[in-house]
């Protein structure tokens, strides 16, 4: 199998060769004879096809790629090397290798695509880079094929986005089939021992390149239009995202050399593709556990875990550290003026918008409801007075675009917070303490009248700053 890179979600998908794609909207799945046929006919009919809706740079940069991708591999097809029955007898292995592994992990990697909100990587490169690499381009494409029909069956996304991640895969194949031929040995099966350290990096090269291509084609596409938010994780994957993507071509490229050395083995990695794929929603459901799935910013399980760390920290070299506790001054009239939807619109902005006014280093999670916490390391009093005034003047001048109860457009200004801080040591040691004294803190800012930034004072009152 190899590494696929998707957008999943609310914007456009797209699979990367290393197996990358975008994923649609959660939600069950309908049954699948008649989803099949709902997506034939959406299909069939591209004057029906979601993309229509999608921001203009986005529809240009895709039917230009989609186009480019033709050509592209329409001269890779017109110069490539004449087929073996070798290479039949390699794709057969690959192509059967894939099936039992999309076979064996189609309802895991569908639940893992619906949760996911920017980039999905699947693992199908494990089996697309061997093609690659070893296979002259028909048979790569067509390998991709087996695996895209096989995924298309499984998923059914909106099909400019499964043609487009389908073109990048074959594009990325063929540039790194390209690239091996040019400076690549001769051929696999006799490597000098003096040659093999070259030859292993330029393995890796090619890895590079087929996961690279497809990185940068569902970046752009991503970036363009494809995800509501364009923040770098969004656009390009997490942390987690890209190490799945790199092991999955590292696999891919193992499978490579078992398949000129000792061919039967490959039958190995489908057990590791399996296993990849379980530790791969594993470690997705431990984002999801520290996650507020409104806003994207950590809940108070995340927020507790990486705040106490970062507090520890401070505490140790000395260097200051703060709470604030913001509270949405009269959120509820947001509510029942515009509706909930409206409501979480105005949430999701403020989560956004926090996470743009605060340093790297600050820690923001929402504490929930309409509050949100931020521990503010390496500070003192004056940093924490600017930062708190910053974020109230940026939310009071935020402009939120959302809908009315009636599907209208209106847009929320004017909001104020309330904002309670406290100070370590002097307002408590511990995180619990801190989180206490800024409670305090914002509850003397309500009483006060709103739109305020109260210091929580020990032992008293909290003071206006
Ligand atoms: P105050 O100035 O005293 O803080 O008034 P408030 O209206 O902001 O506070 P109150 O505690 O009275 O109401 C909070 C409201 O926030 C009520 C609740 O329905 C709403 N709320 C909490 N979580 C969510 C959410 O996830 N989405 C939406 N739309 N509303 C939420
Ligand atoms: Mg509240
Ligand atoms: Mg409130």
């Amino acid at each position: 199998m190899a590494y696929a890179r998707h957008n999943t979600g609310r914007g456009i998908a797209a699979d990367h060769p290393s197996g990358t794609e975008q994923t649609g909207t959660a939600g069950a799945a309908p049954p699948a004879r008649e989803a099949i046929a709902h997506g034939l006919r959406r299909s069939i009919r591209p004057s029906r096809w979601s993309l229509w809706s999608q921001p203009k740079q986005m529809i240009v940069f895709l039917l230009l790629w989609d186009l480019a991708a033709c050509g592209i591999l329409a001269f890779g097809v017109s110069t490539a090397r004449t087929v073996t029955v070798l290479d039949w007898a390699r794709l057969a292995a690959l192509a059967g290798c894939a099936t039992v592994h999309i076979q064996l992990t189609r309802k895991q990697e569908e639940r893992r695509r619906n949760r996911v909100a920017s980039v999905h990587i699947d693992l199908s490169g494990v089996w697309v880079v061997p093609a690659a690499l070893l296979l002259p381009i028909q048979l790569t494409l067509l390998l991709i094929l087996i695996v895209r029909g096989q995924r298309w069956v499984n998923s059914r996304r909106a099909p400019h986005k499964f043609l487009f991640t389908s073109f990048t895969h074959a594009v990325s194949a063929l540039l790194a089939q390209r690239f091996f031929l040019a400076f690549g040995p001769a051929s696999l099966d006799a490597v000098a021992p003096s040659e093999a350290f070259g030859a292993s990096a330029l393995l890796l090269a090619a890895g590079a390149i087929y996961a690279g291509v497809q990185a940068v084609a569902i970046g752009v596409l991503l970036a363009l239009g494809g995800t509501p938010q364009r923040t770098v994780k969004n656009v390009l994957g997490n942390k987690t995202d890209n190490l799945l993507d790199i092991a999955t071509v590292g696999v891919g490229i193992v499978a490579t050399v078992l398949l000129v050395h000792l061919p039967p083995a490959i039958v190995i990695l489908v057990l590791v593709g399996v296993i990849g794929n379980r530790l791969a929603e594993i470690s997705q459901l431990q984002e999801d556990a520290r996650t507020d799935s409104k806003t994207g910013l950590m809940n108070m399980r995340g927020w507790t875990d990486t705040a106490r760390r970062s507090l520890d920290r401070a505490s140790r070299n000395g260097t200051g550290a703060a709470v604030l506790m913001i509270d949405f001054d009269y959120f509820k009239w947001i509510n029942d003026s515009y509706g909930h939807p409206a409501g979480d619109d105005v949430l999701r902005h403020i989560g956004s918008l926090l996470g743009e006014v605060t340093r790297p280093s600050d820690v923001v999670g929402r504490f929930g409801g309409e509050e949100f916490v931020v521990l503010l390391p390496n500070i003192d009093d004056a940093g924490v007075r600017t930062a708190a005034h910053r974020i109230a003047e940026e939310i009071r001048s935020a402009r939120i675009k959302t809908t009315t109860k009636h599907g209208g457009e209106t847009t929320v200004t004017d909001r104020t917070v309330s904002i309670g801080v406290a100070l370590h040591p002097q307002h408590g040691e511990t995180l619990d303490a801190l989180l206490s004294a800024a409670d305090a803190a914002v509850y003397e800012a309500k009483e006060r009248g709103r739109d305020q930034i109260r210091f929580a004072t020990a032992p008293g009152p909290a003071a206006s700053i």
